[in-house]
């Protein structure tokens, strides 16, 4: 699926594994329900197969935004911990007693919810009774190690970490793309040399995601239990003294490829090394950065550049499995050679806010703001409270991220208020009620039922009458981050 993605990071709530960001207008949409309250009561206990552990939540609600109205909530999260066992799906939310929130849910047929977009689906609740994501500012210093780790940790009687490839393969690739694609990922992690950690290969299997002492990388074509949101999710398990980590890849909603650069933005086309290359670190015991310059950034990386560790994944990693070593003598182009304490790494430079960035290339400090619909220009922003925050080259302006209001920096002075197309850039037009430039999709999934996307990025009512509102809220709200839009659309019904 696609969807409008939403620029807030939420520092409280742990991120999804490679998973599509969802704003509040595409959680709503794909909600089934949405309900307001508090956790009353939860258990945990095994799945009807035996292969994974269940976390059953009641939420007695005190609101209903969508949906049947029901005194009661059952929402089943993956995961959870059991006698003295626990197993970890990296970015799953928590659901704690006594914990309230807005919870956007999506039914399993029997009743019972999934929380809709994993994390992205719970907005705790704020001191003022309102419902929000965590602050965005939060986020803003981007200038020291980010990494965060999981709570895995291989201990140094199971190094190397075994892993084994489901022989069924890729319904998009062949099986020896595969092997070279899985073993060229590890291989990456492996090699960090301030770190012990080390894998290998351990041959082919048929078993699947279960906690069974097998770490085993496989892809599922149908039957796909996650969400469908989500590129790859990476399963952990501590359970009676044994470790399992199992990474499955979601061949039922994407496609497989190896390294498509320019692969293009209105396809679910990836390349499975670099999200692979994420997953296995997670794998390794590590949580998600801020920094898109990161592999192990919090959202959904398709470009290539995700296949390489920066300076903070590799730290995270040697904080975990601290050894001695020495990277230099062989970095990169463009990277230094830098001491830290158990050694030299190489380090490279993120892209400083105004640098340009496409589909293809995000090496971003901060993440990148596209300019142009189909994602083929723009130039590296950051969030901001004032002016002060951005170069005096930039300005700290409001954008729209569906139903929420976050400040970036833009590039120039504020823009004179257009009045006509041949006042915007390519692939905009002006928005003449609010005088700004926009865009507001790209395809017709971005718009929603009964409209469709124009070649100029309107969305368009297909129906009878009424038209479609939809603009951006916002001066300069072209905005736009990992891929996806961010663009507030407001239809008139
Ligand atoms: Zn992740």
């Amino acid at each position: 699926m696609r969807a409008l993605a939403v620029l807030v990071g939420l520092t409280a709530v742990a991120h999804a594994s490679t998973i599509v960001e969802l704003d509040a207008d595409a959680l709503t949409r794909g909600a089934d329900r949405i309900v307001e309250g508090t956790v009353v009561s939860r258990t945990t206990r095994w799945n009807a197969t035996h292969t994974g552990l269940e976390t059953h939540a009641w939420i007695a609600t005190t609101a209903t935004l969508k949906g049947v109205s029901d005194p009661l909530v059952e929402v089943v999260v993956l995961g959870g911990e059991l006698d003295g066992g626990r197993q970890i799906v990296v970015g799953m939310p928590a659901v704690a007693v006594g914990e309230t929130a807005r919870w956007y849910l999506r039914g399993r047929g029997d009743g019972s919810f999934r929380i809709f977009g994993w994390a992205q689906g719970k907005w705790p609740a704020r001191g003022d009774g309102t419902f929000a994501p965590a602050p965005v500012l939060a986020e803003r210093d981007t200038h020291v190690a980010q990494f965060t780790t999981n709570g895995m940790v291989w201990p140094a009687n199971k190094i190397p970490v075994d892993y084994v490839i489901q022989n069924a393969g890729s319904a998009d690739l062949s099986l020896s793309d595969v092997i070279t694609s899985i073993d060229a990922a590890f291989a990456t992690w492996d090699a960090v040399p301030c770190s012990s950690l080390a894998f290998r290969n351990a041959g082919m299997t048929n078993l699947g995601v279960a906690t069974d002492n097998t770490n085993v990388v496989l892809f599922i074509e149908s039957g796909w239990t996650f969400g469908a949101e989500a590129a790859a999710a990476t399963s952990l398990w501590i359970i009676d003294g044994q470790q399992t980590a199992d990474i499955a890849v979601n061949g039922e909603a994407f496609t497989w490829a190896v390294g498509p650069p320019g692969s293009g933005v209105n396809t679910n086309r990836l390349d499975l090394q670099a999200v692979l290359t994420h997953e296995i670190g997670h794998f390794s015991g590590l949580g998600h950065t801020m920094r898109a310059f990161d592999t192990m950034y919090y959202s959904w990386n398709p470009w290539q550049s995700q296949r390489t560790l920066s300076i903070d994944d590799k730290l995270g990693l040697c904080s975990l499995y601290p050894t001695a070593g020495n990277e230099c003598g062989t970095c990169p182009a463009g990277e230094t050679c830098e001491p830290y304490p158990n050694g030299t790494l190489c380090t490279g430079t993120p892209d400083p806010i105004g640098a340009a960035c496409n589909y293809d290339r995000v090496e971003c400090d901060g993440f990148c703001l596209f300019t142009a619909a189909d994602l083929s220009s723009g130039y590296c922003s950051q969030f901001c409270a004032t002016n002060a925050d951005c170069p005096p080259t930039h300005h700290c302006d409001e954008a729209s991220a569906g139903g929420m209001t976050v400040k970036v920096c833009f590039a120039g002075e504020p823009p004179p208020p257009c009045t006509t197309d041949d006042n915007c850039p390519t692939l905009q037009h002006c928005d003449v009620a609010n005088g700004v430039c926009t865009f507001e999709c790209r395809t017709s999934e971005d718009c929603g039922p009964d409209h469709t996307c124009d070649g100029r990025g309107n969305c368009v009512y297909l129906g009878d009458g009424g038209g479609c509102g939809c603009r951006s809220a916002n001066p300069s709200a072209i905005l736009g981050m990992l891929g996806l839009l961010l663009v507030g659309c407001r239809r008139r019904r």
